[in-house]
């Protein structure tokens, strides 16, 4: 089993003897528990760079709105520790909110302009919350590198900013999204989804596979392929709203005119479940 840590002195003493023992370096995956696939390749990404992995398990309150889904968000620390034993993790830290936000908390982490696009026009503060919860993990663990998966995007380039801007010494090593076999993104939220609306929320996977196949087909205008892909997934039944359909160069600026490496960005309600995927084209 690995070593499971609760309190923020113990884990950084006990990273304190092992990084003194043998100059050591340490990878970091941060998380929100309820393991899958996807998290699993970020930390077969973190074993195979460094000695030491540490996976992070914590529901971060302050990264949800108040009507989003804190309270329901899957938990199960045994069932995380059982994955984390079998992908071979040395450390995981889950702590309370009570060492994570001490009495009295008032500093934030604010990646202006980043954050407050896409996800952060629909979820407002929800990029505070993460920088702020990633920084706090990024200063207990002190980590060598970090590891983002490509499937939050957005997040990967907060991160990325956030660790430029405060000169923190951190290599963020982005991994690709990894997918259900028939392409449904791995999301600790799909437990959420019924057997219909599941083949509903296939609806977006294959929505990229249209805008992919126009796009191969000599069609550049992102206006256009936008609409396509909106037509399509709305076509499916349980799909509730879309929040957005975005066409973006690597860095989040939109696009009129699609080229090969931008990015593709949804957030689709599909019943009660906001699922969020990208596609890099190709
Ligand atoms: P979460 O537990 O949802 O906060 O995710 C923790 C980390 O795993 C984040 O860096 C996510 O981007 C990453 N992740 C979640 N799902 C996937 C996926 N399907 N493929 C790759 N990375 C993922």
């Amino acid at each position: 089993m690995p070593l499971l840590f609760k309190r923020i002195k113990d884990i950084r003493n006990h990273l304190r003897d092992q990084k003194c023992s043998g100059n050591l370096s340490v990878g970091f995956v941060p998380t929100m528990g309820y393991l899958h696939e996807g998290h699993k390749a970020l930390i077969r990404e973190s074993k195979i760079q460094n000695d030491i992995t540490v996976v992070s398990i914590y529901v971060n309150p302050t990264q949800f709105g108040p009507n989003e889904d804190y309270e329901r968000y899957p938990r199960d620390l045994n069932r995380d520790m059982a994955i984390c034993e079998e992908e071979g993790v040395d450390i995981v830290f889950a702590p309370t909110d009570e060492e994570m936000y001490p009495h009295g908390f008032t500093t934030e982490v604010y990646v202006k302009g980043l954050s407050d696009i896409l996800e952060g026009e629909f979820r407002k503060g929800h990029f505070k919350g993460v920088a702020t919860v990633v920084l706090k993990l990024f200063n207990i663990i002190q980590p060598d590198r970090a590891y983002f998966g490509e499937k939050d995007y957005q997040q990967l380039k907060v991160i990325q900013r956030m660790v430029e801007d405060l000169l923190l010494p951190i290599e963020i090593v982005p991994v690709p999204i990894v997918r259900e076999p028939d392409g449904l993104a791995y999301s600790s939220r799909n437990v959420y989804l019924s057997p219909e609306e599941r083949k509903s929320a296939l609806s977006i996977y294959n929505s990229f596979l249209l805008a992919q196949e126009m796009i191969e087909g000599g069609e550049k205008r992102a206006g256009v392929i936008k609409r396509a892909m909106e037509r399509f997934i709305l076509s499916h039944p349980h799909v509730k709203k879309i929040d957005y359909i975005e066409i973006t160069d690597e860095d989040l600026n939109p696009k009129e005119e699609v080229e090969k490496g931008d990015r593709i960005l949804v957030a689709v309600w599909v019943g009660n479940t906001r699922l969020i995927d990208n596609w890099k084209v190709e």
